[in-house]
Protein backbone atom coordinates (compact mmCIF):
# COMPACT_ATOMS: atom_id res chain seq x y z
CA UNK A 1 0.00 0.00 0.00
CA UNK A 2 1.09 3.61 -1.09
CA UNK A 3 2.02 5.64 1.75
CA UNK A 4 1.55 9.62 2.23
CA UNK A 5 1.90 12.38 4.90
CA UNK A 6 -1.44 13.48 3.30
CA UNK A 7 -3.64 13.01 1.34
CA UNK A 8 -6.29 15.72 0.02
CA UNK A 9 -9.84 14.26 -1.42
CA UNK A 10 -11.09 16.87 -3.54
CA UNK A 11 -9.01 18.93 -6.34
CA UNK A 12 -10.46 22.75 -6.05
CA UNK A 13 -8.89 25.65 -5.05
CA UNK A 14 -9.07 24.02 -1.19
CA UNK A 15 -7.47 21.07 -2.06
CA UNK A 16 -5.14 21.74 -4.73
CA UNK A 17 -3.92 24.91 -2.35
CA UNK A 18 -3.53 22.94 0.53
CA UNK A 19 -1.47 20.00 -1.80
CA UNK A 20 1.35 22.58 -3.00
CA UNK A 21 1.61 24.26 0.56
CA UNK A 22 1.53 20.56 2.35
CA UNK A 23 4.20 19.31 -0.82
CA UNK A 24 6.25 22.71 -0.21
CA UNK A 25 6.84 22.20 3.70
CA UNK A 26 8.32 18.77 2.40
CA UNK A 27 4.88 15.81 2.50
CA UNK A 28 4.53 13.47 0.39
CA UNK A 29 0.93 14.33 -0.68
CA UNK A 30 -2.20 12.42 -2.82
CA UNK A 31 -4.96 14.32 -4.34
CA UNK A 32 -8.22 12.06 -4.81
CA UNK A 33 -10.40 13.35 -7.84
CA UNK A 34 -13.77 12.00 -8.94
CA UNK A 35 -14.32 14.65 -11.45
CA UNK A 36 -12.27 17.47 -13.65
CA UNK A 37 -9.24 18.27 -11.80
CA UNK A 38 -9.65 21.87 -10.41
CA UNK A 39 -12.88 21.48 -8.61
CA UNK A 40 -16.07 23.62 -9.19
CA UNK A 41 -14.42 27.19 -9.45
CA UNK A 42 -12.25 26.09 -11.99
CA UNK A 43 -14.92 23.97 -14.26
CA UNK A 44 -18.22 25.22 -13.21
CA UNK A 45 -17.94 28.16 -11.30
CA UNK A 46 -15.19 31.56 -11.11
CA UNK A 47 -13.52 30.64 -14.58
CA UNK A 48 -16.49 29.80 -17.04
CA UNK A 49 -18.44 32.85 -15.58
CA UNK A 50 -15.59 34.63 -15.11
CA UNK A 51 -14.84 34.09 -19.16
CA UNK A 52 -18.56 34.35 -20.06
CA UNK A 53 -18.57 37.65 -18.12
CA UNK A 54 -16.07 39.13 -20.38
CA UNK A 55 -18.00 38.07 -23.33
CA UNK A 56 -21.29 40.06 -21.86
CA UNK A 57 -18.70 43.36 -21.25
CA UNK A 58 -17.50 43.38 -24.66
CA UNK A 59 -20.93 42.93 -26.26
CA UNK A 60 -22.34 46.18 -23.83
CA UNK A 61 -18.99 48.13 -25.31
CA UNK A 62 -19.92 47.43 -28.57
CA UNK A 63 -23.31 48.60 -27.96
CA UNK A 64 -21.97 51.69 -26.44
CA UNK A 65 -19.40 52.00 -28.47
CA UNK A 66 -20.85 55.42 -30.32
CA UNK A 67 -20.73 57.43 -27.61
CA UNK A 68 -16.94 56.99 -27.59
CA UNK A 69 -17.05 58.38 -31.35
CA UNK A 70 -16.85 54.45 -32.57
CA UNK A 71 -19.63 53.65 -34.95
CA UNK A 72 -20.15 50.04 -35.07
CA UNK A 73 -23.36 48.93 -37.38
CA UNK A 74 -25.06 45.60 -37.58
CA UNK A 75 -22.81 43.49 -34.63
CA UNK A 76 -23.79 40.08 -33.95
CA UNK A 77 -23.30 37.77 -30.99
CA UNK A 78 -21.85 34.98 -31.62
CA UNK A 79 -23.18 32.66 -28.61
CA UNK A 80 -21.46 29.25 -30.15
CA UNK A 81 -17.87 30.81 -30.17
CA UNK A 82 -18.41 32.46 -26.83
CA UNK A 83 -19.00 29.12 -25.15
CA UNK A 84 -16.05 28.14 -27.38
CA UNK A 85 -13.79 30.34 -26.05
CA UNK A 86 -15.34 29.46 -22.63
CA UNK A 87 -14.02 25.87 -22.90
CA UNK A 88 -10.66 27.08 -24.28
CA UNK A 89 -10.23 29.23 -20.87
CA UNK A 90 -11.44 26.62 -19.04
CA UNK A 91 -9.77 23.84 -20.14
CA UNK A 92 -5.98 25.82 -19.67
CA UNK A 93 -6.92 26.71 -16.33
CA UNK A 94 -7.74 23.12 -15.64
CA UNK A 95 -4.11 22.24 -17.52
CA UNK A 96 -2.30 24.86 -14.85
CA UNK A 97 -3.65 23.50 -12.01
CA UNK A 98 -2.41 19.95 -13.08
CA UNK A 99 0.87 21.52 -14.28
CA UNK A 100 1.00 23.04 -10.57
CA UNK A 101 0.29 19.73 -8.63
CA UNK A 102 2.76 17.89 -11.22
CA UNK A 103 5.88 20.91 -10.78
CA UNK A 104 5.19 19.99 -6.81
CA UNK A 105 5.39 16.12 -6.93
CA UNK A 106 1.77 15.48 -5.76
CA UNK A 107 0.11 12.76 -7.21
CA UNK A 108 -3.45 12.69 -8.26
CA UNK A 109 -5.47 9.39 -8.33
CA UNK A 110 -8.63 10.12 -10.66
CA UNK A 111 -11.79 8.22 -8.66
CA UNK A 112 -13.63 8.19 -5.80
CA UNK A 113 -12.16 8.63 -2.18
CA UNK A 114 -14.11 6.73 0.25
CA UNK A 115 -11.94 6.75 4.52
CA UNK A 116 -11.89 3.58 5.63
CA UNK A 117 -9.99 4.97 8.53
CA UNK A 118 -8.80 8.44 9.79
CA UNK A 119 -5.52 6.88 8.36
CA UNK A 120 -6.68 4.61 5.29
CA UNK A 121 -8.43 5.98 2.05
CA UNK A 122 -10.01 3.21 -0.85
CA UNK A 123 -10.07 4.99 -3.93
CA UNK A 124 -12.76 3.57 -6.54
CA UNK A 125 -10.26 4.29 -9.50
CA UNK A 126 -11.21 5.59 -12.49
CA UNK A 127 -10.63 6.90 -16.07
CA UNK A 128 -12.08 10.36 -17.16
CA UNK A 129 -13.10 10.87 -20.15
CA UNK A 130 -12.28 14.73 -20.65
CA UNK A 131 -14.65 15.39 -23.90
CA UNK A 132 -17.51 13.83 -22.24
CA UNK A 133 -16.99 14.36 -18.78
CA UNK A 134 -17.56 10.57 -17.93
CA UNK A 135 -15.68 8.81 -15.08
CA UNK A 136 -15.41 5.51 -16.59
CA UNK A 137 -14.96 3.24 -13.44
CA UNK A 138 -12.60 0.41 -13.53
CA UNK A 139 -13.61 -1.78 -11.30
CA UNK A 140 -10.32 -1.67 -9.45
CA UNK A 141 -10.14 -0.49 -6.01
CA UNK A 142 -6.91 0.97 -4.47
CA UNK A 143 -6.31 1.48 -0.85
CA UNK A 144 -3.82 4.07 0.35
CA UNK A 145 -2.27 5.03 4.04
CA UNK A 146 -1.93 8.68 5.09
CA UNK A 147 -1.02 10.13 8.23
CA UNK A 148 -3.14 12.78 7.89
CA UNK A 149 -7.19 13.21 5.41
CA UNK A 150 -8.22 16.80 4.16
CA UNK A 151 -11.36 16.46 3.21
CA UNK A 152 -11.97 19.33 0.29
CA UNK A 153 -15.61 17.92 -1.55
CA UNK A 154 -16.51 21.01 -2.04
CA UNK A 155 -20.29 21.97 -2.81
CA UNK A 156 -23.26 21.52 -4.70
CA UNK A 157 -26.54 23.49 -6.16
CA UNK A 158 -28.94 23.08 -3.35
CA UNK A 159 -32.37 22.41 -5.55
CA UNK A 160 -35.70 24.21 -3.66
CA UNK A 161 -38.92 21.37 -3.06
CA UNK A 162 -41.13 23.30 -5.59
CA UNK A 163 -38.42 22.27 -8.65
CA UNK A 164 -38.34 18.58 -10.13
CA UNK A 165 -34.76 17.53 -10.75
CA UNK A 166 -35.19 16.17 -14.14
CA UNK A 167 -36.99 19.25 -15.50
CA UNK A 168 -35.79 19.93 -18.76
CA UNK A 169 -36.00 23.74 -18.92
CA UNK A 170 -34.28 23.88 -15.61
CA UNK A 171 -30.82 24.31 -15.14
CA UNK A 172 -28.17 24.31 -11.83
CA UNK A 173 -25.88 27.03 -12.56
CA UNK A 174 -23.07 24.12 -13.19
CA UNK A 175 -25.28 23.42 -16.62
CA UNK A 176 -25.95 27.04 -17.59
CA UNK A 177 -22.50 27.70 -17.53
CA UNK A 178 -22.05 24.76 -20.01
CA UNK A 179 -24.51 25.72 -21.91
CA UNK A 180 -23.85 25.94 -26.01
CA UNK A 181 -27.31 27.60 -27.09
CA UNK A 182 -28.67 31.28 -26.08
CA UNK A 183 -31.95 30.69 -24.63
CA UNK A 184 -34.41 33.15 -25.42
CA UNK A 185 -36.24 33.94 -22.30
CA UNK A 186 -34.40 32.83 -18.91
CA UNK A 187 -35.94 33.62 -15.70
CA UNK A 188 -33.50 33.22 -12.39
CA UNK A 189 -35.09 32.05 -9.45
CA UNK A 190 -32.64 34.04 -6.78
CA UNK A 191 -31.21 37.57 -6.78
CA UNK A 192 -27.87 36.63 -5.05
CA UNK A 193 -24.47 36.93 -6.31
CA UNK A 194 -24.66 34.09 -8.81
CA UNK A 195 -28.25 35.11 -9.70
CA UNK A 196 -27.10 38.41 -10.76
CA UNK A 197 -23.98 37.39 -12.67
CA UNK A 198 -26.22 34.93 -14.53
CA UNK A 199 -28.56 38.04 -15.37
CA UNK A 200 -25.15 39.85 -16.31
CA UNK A 201 -24.02 37.60 -18.43
CA UNK A 202 -27.06 35.97 -20.40
CA UNK A 203 -28.62 39.87 -20.70
CA UNK A 204 -25.77 41.69 -22.48
CA UNK A 205 -25.47 38.60 -24.73
CA UNK A 206 -29.14 38.90 -25.86
CA UNK A 207 -31.74 37.06 -23.99
CA UNK A 208 -34.69 38.43 -22.06
CA UNK A 209 -33.65 37.55 -17.94
CA UNK A 210 -36.15 37.93 -15.00
CA UNK A 211 -34.78 37.92 -11.86
CA UNK A 212 -37.21 36.33 -9.15
CA UNK A 213 -36.16 37.37 -5.19
CA UNK A 214 -37.84 36.43 -2.39
CA UNK A 215 -36.64 39.19 -0.22
CA UNK A 216 -37.52 42.96 -0.65
CA UNK A 217 -33.90 42.89 -2.17
CA UNK A 218 -31.08 41.74 -3.82
CA UNK A 219 -27.39 40.97 -2.65
CA UNK A 220 -28.68 40.36 1.13
CA UNK A 221 -25.54 41.40 3.01
CA UNK A 222 -25.17 44.25 1.17
CA UNK A 223 -25.60 47.47 1.91
CA UNK A 224 -29.29 48.47 1.34
CA UNK A 225 -28.21 51.82 -1.27
CA UNK A 226 -26.23 49.19 -3.52
CA UNK A 227 -28.73 46.78 -3.87
CA UNK A 228 -31.04 49.32 -5.36
CA UNK A 229 -28.46 51.01 -7.49
CA UNK A 230 -27.61 47.36 -8.83
CA UNK A 231 -31.06 47.01 -9.31
CA UNK A 232 -31.41 50.49 -11.54
CA UNK A 233 -28.41 49.36 -13.36
CA UNK A 234 -29.80 46.16 -14.41
CA UNK A 235 -33.34 47.32 -15.58
CA UNK A 236 -31.39 49.61 -17.41
CA UNK A 237 -30.55 47.54 -20.01
CA UNK A 238 -33.83 45.20 -19.87
CA UNK A 239 -33.27 43.28 -16.62
CA UNK A 240 -36.73 42.43 -15.52
CA UNK A 241 -36.02 42.33 -11.34
CA UNK A 242 -39.21 41.22 -9.13
CA UNK A 243 -38.45 41.32 -5.22
CA UNK A 244 -40.55 40.15 -2.48
CA UNK A 245 -41.29 37.91 -5.12
CA UNK A 246 -42.40 33.87 -4.05
CA UNK A 247 -42.08 30.99 -6.43
CA UNK A 248 -44.16 28.27 -5.92
CA UNK A 249 -43.73 25.92 -8.89
CA UNK A 250 -41.89 25.63 -11.91
CA UNK A 251 -42.94 23.01 -14.74
CA UNK A 252 -42.61 22.32 -18.29
CA UNK A 253 -41.28 25.75 -18.93
CA UNK A 254 -43.49 28.01 -16.71
CA UNK A 255 -42.78 29.66 -13.44
CA UNK A 256 -45.60 30.60 -11.24
CA UNK A 257 -44.59 33.25 -9.07
CA UNK A 258 -46.76 35.11 -6.28
CA UNK A 259 -45.98 38.66 -5.24
CA UNK A 260 -45.86 38.83 -1.83
CA UNK A 261 -47.15 42.51 -1.07
CA UNK A 262 -50.66 41.52 -3.01
CA UNK A 263 -50.59 38.02 -3.16
CA UNK A 264 -51.42 38.20 -6.86
CA UNK A 265 -50.01 34.96 -8.90
CA UNK A 266 -48.62 34.31 -12.22
CA UNK A 267 -46.65 32.82 -14.98
CA UNK A 268 -43.27 33.84 -16.56
CA UNK A 269 -42.85 31.29 -20.01
CA UNK A 270 -39.34 30.45 -19.75
CA UNK A 271 -36.82 28.69 -22.15
CA UNK A 272 -34.36 28.14 -19.51
CA UNK A 273 -34.88 28.25 -15.63
CA UNK A 274 -31.72 28.88 -13.47
CA UNK A 275 -31.95 28.20 -9.61
CA UNK A 276 -29.93 29.93 -8.09
CA UNK A 277 -31.07 29.75 -4.06
CA UNK A 278 -28.04 28.40 -2.76
CA UNK A 279 -25.19 25.77 -2.60
CA UNK A 280 -25.29 23.31 -0.06
CA UNK A 281 -21.64 21.11 1.10
CA UNK A 282 -20.72 17.68 0.08
CA UNK A 283 -21.58 15.92 2.97
CA UNK A 284 -21.11 11.75 2.84
CA UNK A 285 -23.37 10.74 5.91
CA UNK A 286 -22.83 7.57 5.81
CA UNK A 287 -19.08 7.38 6.25
CA UNK A 288 -19.07 10.57 8.19
CA UNK A 289 -21.33 8.41 11.31
CA UNK A 290 -19.37 5.55 10.73
CA UNK A 291 -16.23 7.55 11.67
CA UNK A 292 -17.74 10.13 14.10
CA UNK A 293 -17.56 12.63 11.75
CA UNK A 294 -19.37 15.53 13.24
CA UNK A 295 -21.33 17.58 10.83
CA UNK A 296 -24.64 19.85 10.21
CA UNK A 297 -26.99 21.29 7.63
CA UNK A 298 -23.99 24.14 6.89
CA UNK A 299 -21.13 21.73 6.48
CA UNK A 300 -18.28 19.48 8.38
CA UNK A 301 -17.42 20.76 12.18
CA UNK A 302 -13.99 22.17 11.74
CA UNK A 303 -12.37 24.42 15.17
CA UNK A 304 -10.44 27.43 14.08
CA UNK A 305 -7.60 25.53 12.71
CA UNK A 306 -9.00 22.85 10.58
CA UNK A 307 -9.54 20.18 12.45
CA UNK A 308 -12.52 17.93 12.91
CA UNK A 309 -13.32 16.11 15.89
CA UNK A 310 -11.54 12.92 14.73
CA UNK A 311 -7.76 13.70 15.31
CA UNK A 312 -5.85 13.21 11.67
CA UNK A 313 -9.34 14.41 9.77
CA UNK A 314 -8.82 17.80 8.47
CA UNK A 315 -11.55 19.83 6.17
CA UNK A 316 -11.14 22.65 4.25
CA UNK A 317 -13.38 25.24 1.66
CA UNK A 318 -16.63 24.87 1.11
CA UNK A 319 -17.24 21.20 2.50
CA UNK A 320 -17.09 23.24 5.99
CA UNK A 321 -19.82 25.94 5.13
CA UNK A 322 -17.65 28.81 6.50
CA UNK A 323 -18.04 30.55 3.16
CA UNK A 324 -18.37 29.68 -0.60
CA UNK A 325 -15.50 31.84 -1.82
CA UNK A 326 -12.64 30.19 -3.67
CA UNK A 327 -10.10 32.36 -1.85
CA UNK A 328 -11.64 31.83 1.36
CA UNK A 329 -10.89 27.88 0.73
CA UNK A 330 -7.46 28.72 -0.62
CA UNK A 331 -6.68 30.30 2.75
CA UNK A 332 -8.28 27.37 4.05
CA UNK A 333 -5.69 25.01 2.28
CA UNK A 334 -2.86 26.97 3.92
CA UNK A 335 -3.82 27.11 6.89
CA UNK A 336 -4.84 23.43 7.04
CA UNK A 337 -1.26 22.46 5.43
CA UNK A 338 0.58 24.07 7.59
CA UNK A 339 -0.89 23.29 10.87
CA UNK A 340 -0.73 19.48 9.77
CA UNK A 341 3.13 20.34 9.04
CA UNK A 342 3.83 21.83 12.28
CA UNK A 343 6.01 20.28 14.29
CA UNK A 344 4.67 18.66 18.04
CA UNK A 345 3.95 21.37 21.00
CA UNK A 346 4.44 24.38 18.56
CA UNK A 347 1.59 26.87 18.14
CA UNK A 348 -0.87 25.88 15.53
CA UNK A 349 -1.98 28.75 13.11
CA UNK A 350 -5.32 30.31 13.78
CA UNK A 351 -7.68 31.07 10.67
CA UNK A 352 -8.70 34.16 10.24
CA UNK A 353 -12.53 34.50 8.82
CA UNK A 354 -12.47 38.72 9.67
CA UNK A 355 -11.60 40.15 6.70
CA UNK A 356 -12.90 38.67 3.11
CA UNK A 357 -13.69 41.15 0.28
CA UNK A 358 -16.14 39.23 -1.77
CA UNK A 359 -17.33 40.71 -5.37
CA UNK A 360 -19.91 40.39 -7.38
CA UNK A 361 -19.07 39.92 -11.27
CA UNK A 362 -21.77 42.19 -12.57
CA UNK A 363 -22.07 45.45 -14.77
CA UNK A 364 -20.53 47.41 -12.87
CA UNK A 365 -19.27 45.49 -10.23
CA UNK A 366 -20.03 45.09 -6.51
CA UNK A 367 -17.00 44.39 -3.92
CA UNK A 368 -17.79 44.51 -0.04
CA UNK A 369 -15.06 44.02 2.82
CA UNK A 370 -15.46 44.03 6.71
CA UNK A 371 -18.69 43.86 8.84
CA UNK A 372 -21.18 46.44 8.52
CA UNK A 373 -21.67 46.81 12.10
CA UNK A 374 -25.01 46.61 13.86
CA UNK A 375 -24.55 49.08 16.37
CA UNK A 376 -24.12 52.45 14.33
CA UNK A 377 -22.84 54.24 17.80
CA UNK A 378 -19.48 56.22 17.35
CA UNK A 379 -19.57 54.81 13.64
CA UNK A 380 -19.47 57.30 10.53
CA UNK A 381 -20.31 56.83 7.20
CA UNK A 382 -18.66 58.39 4.34
CA UNK A 383 -19.71 57.95 0.58
CA UNK A 384 -17.90 59.66 -2.57
CA UNK A 385 -19.56 58.97 -5.94
CA UNK A 386 -17.30 57.59 -8.91
CA UNK A 387 -18.60 61.38 -10.27
CA UNK A 388 -15.97 62.86 -8.26
CA UNK A 389 -13.27 60.31 -10.06
CA UNK A 390 -11.60 62.08 -13.25
CA UNK A 391 -10.78 58.68 -14.65
CA UNK A 392 -14.40 57.81 -14.52
CA UNK A 393 -15.48 60.71 -16.08
CA UNK A 394 -13.19 60.52 -19.25
CA UNK A 395 -13.38 56.96 -19.20
CA UNK A 396 -17.83 57.24 -19.15
CA UNK A 397 -17.97 55.09 -15.80
CA UNK A 398 -19.24 57.32 -13.42
CA UNK A 399 -22.33 55.80 -12.22
CA UNK A 400 -21.59 54.13 -8.50
CA UNK A 401 -19.69 55.18 -5.45
CA UNK A 402 -17.80 54.08 -2.79
CA UNK A 403 -18.78 54.27 0.99
CA UNK A 404 -16.49 53.15 4.17
CA UNK A 405 -17.73 52.70 7.89
CA UNK A 406 -15.44 54.35 10.05
CA UNK A 407 -15.07 53.91 13.88
CA UNK A 408 -11.62 55.75 16.07
CA UNK A 409 -9.91 56.87 12.96
CA UNK A 410 -10.03 53.14 11.20
CA UNK A 411 -12.65 51.45 8.72
CA UNK A 412 -14.18 48.88 9.61
CA UNK A 413 -16.14 48.05 6.54
CA UNK A 414 -15.87 49.35 2.91
CA UNK A 415 -18.35 48.70 -0.04
CA UNK A 416 -18.19 49.83 -3.71
CA UNK A 417 -20.47 49.82 -7.03
CA UNK A 418 -19.06 50.92 -9.97
CA UNK A 419 -16.63 49.99 -12.84
CA UNK A 420 -13.63 47.37 -12.12
CA UNK A 421 -14.00 48.06 -8.05
CA UNK A 422 -12.70 44.48 -7.27
CA UNK A 423 -9.17 46.00 -8.42
CA UNK A 424 -9.16 48.62 -6.14
CA UNK A 425 -10.42 47.13 -2.71
CA UNK A 426 -7.75 45.36 -1.78
CA UNK A 427 -6.39 48.89 -0.64
CA UNK A 428 -9.43 48.65 2.18
CA UNK A 429 -9.39 45.20 2.90
CA UNK A 430 -5.71 45.21 3.85
CA UNK A 431 -6.22 48.61 6.16
CA UNK A 432 -9.44 46.67 7.49
CA UNK A 433 -7.03 44.24 8.50
CA UNK A 434 -4.15 45.99 9.75
CA UNK A 435 -6.47 48.31 11.30
CA UNK A 436 -4.43 51.55 9.46
CA UNK A 437 -5.36 54.80 10.94
CA UNK A 438 -7.31 56.28 8.00
CA UNK A 439 -4.31 59.37 7.60
CA UNK A 440 -1.50 56.87 7.29
CA UNK A 441 -2.82 56.03 3.65
CA UNK A 442 -4.53 59.16 2.63
CA UNK A 443 -1.33 60.73 2.90
CA UNK A 444 0.32 58.12 0.12
CA UNK A 445 0.31 59.62 -3.27
CA UNK A 446 -1.63 58.04 -5.69
CA UNK A 447 -1.76 57.57 -9.18
CA UNK A 448 -3.69 60.21 -11.36
CA UNK A 449 -5.45 59.56 -12.87
CA UNK A 450 -6.75 56.44 -11.44
CA UNK A 451 -10.05 54.93 -9.86
CA UNK A 452 -7.85 54.07 -7.08
CA UNK A 453 -8.04 57.62 -6.24
CA UNK A 454 -11.47 57.22 -5.12
CA UNK A 455 -10.25 55.55 -2.03
CA UNK A 456 -8.07 58.38 -1.16
CA UNK A 457 -11.40 60.56 -1.80
CA UNK A 458 -13.00 58.88 0.87
CA UNK A 459 -10.62 58.68 3.28
CA UNK A 460 -10.00 62.51 3.21
CA UNK A 461 -13.52 63.15 2.92
CA UNK A 462 -13.45 61.37 6.64
CA UNK A 463 -10.78 62.78 7.66
CA UNK A 464 -12.85 66.52 6.45
CA UNK A 465 -10.68 67.72 4.28
CA UNK A 466 -11.53 66.55 0.68
CA UNK A 467 -9.67 68.48 -1.67
CA UNK A 468 -10.80 66.80 -5.00
CA UNK A 469 -14.65 67.39 -5.07
CA UNK A 470 -17.30 69.33 -3.44
CA UNK A 471 -18.77 67.01 -0.94
CA UNK A 472 -22.73 67.12 -1.52
CA UNK A 473 -23.71 65.44 1.87
CA UNK A 474 -22.74 66.49 5.77
C1 LIG B 1 -21.26 29.93 -11.05
C2 LIG B 1 -20.28 30.09 -9.93
C3 LIG B 1 -19.41 31.16 -9.93
C4 LIG B 1 -18.50 31.32 -8.89
N1 LIG B 1 -17.66 32.38 -8.93
C5 LIG B 1 -16.79 32.58 -7.92
C6 LIG B 1 -15.90 33.68 -7.93
O1 LIG B 1 -15.88 34.47 -8.87
N2 LIG B 1 -15.05 33.83 -6.89
C7 LIG B 1 -15.05 32.96 -5.84
O2 LIG B 1 -14.27 33.17 -4.90
N3 LIG B 1 -15.87 31.90 -5.80
C8 LIG B 1 -16.74 31.69 -6.82
N4 LIG B 1 -17.56 30.60 -6.79
C9 LIG B 1 -17.47 29.67 -5.65
C10 LIG B 1 -16.27 28.72 -5.83
O3 LIG B 1 -16.41 28.03 -7.05
C11 LIG B 1 -16.20 27.76 -4.68
O4 LIG B 1 -16.14 28.50 -3.48
C12 LIG B 1 -14.95 26.88 -4.77
O5 LIG B 1 -14.96 26.13 -5.95
C13 LIG B 1 -14.87 25.95 -3.57
O6 LIG B 1 -13.68 25.25 -3.63
P1 LIG B 1 -13.49 23.84 -2.91
O7 LIG B 1 -12.09 23.45 -3.19
O8 LIG B 1 -13.97 23.92 -1.53
O9 LIG B 1 -14.50 22.84 -3.64
P2 LIG B 1 -14.85 22.51 -5.16
O10 LIG B 1 -14.29 23.51 -6.08
O11 LIG B 1 -16.30 22.25 -5.16
O12 LIG B 1 -14.05 21.15 -5.40
C14 LIG B 1 -14.37 19.97 -4.70
C15 LIG B 1 -13.87 18.80 -5.51
O13 LIG B 1 -13.96 17.63 -4.72
C16 LIG B 1 -14.28 16.53 -5.54
N5 LIG B 1 -14.82 15.46 -4.71
C17 LIG B 1 -15.88 15.52 -3.86
N6 LIG B 1 -16.04 14.35 -3.22
C18 LIG B 1 -15.08 13.51 -3.68
C19 LIG B 1 -14.72 12.16 -3.41
N7 LIG B 1 -15.39 11.41 -2.52
N8 LIG B 1 -13.67 11.61 -4.07
C20 LIG B 1 -12.97 12.35 -4.96
N9 LIG B 1 -13.26 13.64 -5.25
C21 LIG B 1 -14.29 14.21 -4.62
C22 LIG B 1 -15.30 17.12 -6.52
O14 LIG B 1 -15.37 16.35 -7.70
C23 LIG B 1 -14.71 18.51 -6.77
O15 LIG B 1 -13.88 18.53 -7.89
C24 LIG B 1 -18.47 30.39 -7.83
C25 LIG B 1 -19.32 29.29 -7.82
C26 LIG B 1 -20.23 29.14 -8.86
C27 LIG B 1 -21.14 27.94 -8.85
Amino acid sequence: MERYNAVVIGSGPAGHTCAVRLSQLGARVAVVERDYVGGICTNWGCTPSKSMIESAKIARIVRESGRYGVNVSNFTVDFKAVAQRRDEVIRASRMDVLALLEHHHVEIYQGEAHVLTPGQVQIRRGKLDLDGRVMHYTGRNEDIAADHIVLATGSTPALPDFVQPNDPFVVSSNRLITIGELPRRLTIVGGGVIGLEFATIFSNLGSQVTVIEYRDHVLNGMDPEISLAIVAEMQAVGVRILTYHRVFSVAAGMVYVEDRATNEAFEIPSDAVLIATGRQPVIEKTMFDRLGIAYDARGIGVDDYLRTNVPGVWAIGDATGKSILAHVGMQQGIVAAENIMEAPGDALRQMDYSVIPAVVYSIPEIVGVGEIPTDLEDVDVFKVPFSANLRANIEAYDSGFMKIWVKNSRVLAAQAIGHNVSEIMQELANMIALKTPLADVARIIHAHPTYSEITRSVLELALGRAVDFVPTEP
